[in-house]
């Protein structure tokens, strides 16, 4: 594929004889947003885990930009330009932004003023010497975001970013994700709210029972009646 930056190639996974991913495959291209959606169970957090390096396969690849990435660490897939978002926010409490957003570059090339002006940008400029405890659910979120960021990723991954979000937080996010990543790098992001999928993604793929059960542009997608049928039926 074009301008392909991230592959996942023949990936599946064992716990022990239950087979939660079941051969799939899938790319993304530099600039495109692809979300993955499924029901409960289908091997969403399975595949995070094994994209961003908390896990390996049984069988198959990761590949960031051509390159087999399979074995390695999550700090080294970090290095190489893979970064990530977690579901459930991971700061430190007493930390203000500004010092998690020195934290994510730490050992990077990110100057001082690049981080001052992913602030900015993300909105969160005026609470750079705030502790971390202090801001609201949806701008720790952001922060999150904006230190995946400040890493200078070619791919993003962003495992349910408006999850536990208000309206008004999860549109600055779906603003965020079309402005500043749309078109700019690669972004996977895992998401359950059909709305935010619609919004940000130029291409959807379901996953079901481990494997690839339908892909292509979002309203193809949940048009389909496969697609249909997996969500009523969870
Ligand atoms: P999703 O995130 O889409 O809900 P998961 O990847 O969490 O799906 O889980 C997929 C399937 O794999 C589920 O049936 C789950 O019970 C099973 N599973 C996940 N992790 C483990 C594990 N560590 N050991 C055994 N089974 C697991």
């Amino acid at each position: 594929m074009d301008n392909e930056v991230f592959r996942v190639e023949g990936v599946s996974k064992m716990f022990g004889a239950f087979q939660a991913l079941n051969d799939v495959s899938l790319g993304v291209r530099h600039g495109e947003v692809l979300a993955i959606i499924g029901p409960n169970g289908a091997g969403k957090t399975t595949f995070v885990n094994i994209v961003s390096g908390v896990f390996g396969p049984s069988r198959g690849r990761v590949l960031l930009e051509g390159a087999d990435i399979t074995a390695f660490s999550p700090q080294r897939r970090t290095r190489l330009g893979l970064s990530r978002t977690f579901q459930i926010t991971s700061l430190f409490g007493g930390m203000t932004v500004a010092e998690h957003m020195q934290l994510a570059v730490r050992g990077g090339d990110t100057l001082g003023h690049e981080r001052a002006e992913l602030l900015e940008e993300m909105g969160l400029a005026g609470s750079a010497p705030r502790p971390v405890d202090t801001l609201s659910h949806g701008d720790q979120r952001i922060l999150e975001m904006a230190m995946a960021m400040a890493t200078k990723p070619k791919v993003l991954l962003l495992d349910e970013p408006t999850a536990g979000m208000s309206v008004a937080e999860t549109d600055t996010m779906i603003r965020l994700i079309c402005d500043r990543l749309r078109g700019k790098v690669g972004v996977i992001i895992i998401e359950h709210d059909m709305s935010v999928v619609t919004q940000t993604s130029d291409r959807v793929t379901v996953l079901a029972a481990g494997a690839v059960a339908a892909s292509g542009s979002p309203e193809a997608v949940l048009r389909d009646p496969l697609v249909k049928e997996l969500y009523l039926g969870s």
